[in-house]
C-alpha cells in the first residue's frame, strides 16, 4: 500500500514494472515519439468518479492510477492501480 502521500514503495514500483512486462505485448515504443524510454511514476494519482466506486477517499469515489511517462516527450499512459494490485478495492 502506498504511504499517506501516495508514494509507492520500491517493492510496489517493481510490481508495476513486472505487471507491465507481462501485460504489454509487442513493441514498447511511445506512439508519439517512437522512443522506448518509459518511467513508472512513483506516486498514485486519482480522478474523481461520477458513478462507479473503486475506492472511497475522504468520502469521495476515486479511481487510483499509476502513471507511465515517456521520458523523451512526456506522453503519459495511465493504469488502474486497483487492477495492478497496488491499492485495495473499496468494500461495497
Ligand atoms: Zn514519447
Amino acid at each position: 500500500m502506498p504511504d499517506d502521500q501516495g508514494r509507492l514503495t520500491p517493492a510496489e514500483q517493481q510490481l508495476v514494472s513486472d505487471w507491465l512486462e507481462t501485460k504489454w505485448v509487442g513493441e514498447k515504443c511511445c506512439p508519439i515519439c517512437k522512443m522506448d524510454k518509459w518511467n513508472a511514476g512513483v506516486f498514485v494519482s486519482t480522478e474523481l468518479n461520477m458513478g462507479s466506486t473503486e475506492v472511497i477517499l475522504g468520502g469521495c469515489s476515486v479511481t487510483p492510477h499509476i502513471q507511465l511517462v515517456c521520458s523523451n516527450c512526456g506522453n503519459t499512459l495511465i493504469f488502474n492501480a486497483v487492477l495492478l494490485g497496488i491499492v485495495p478495492k473499496a468494500e461495497a
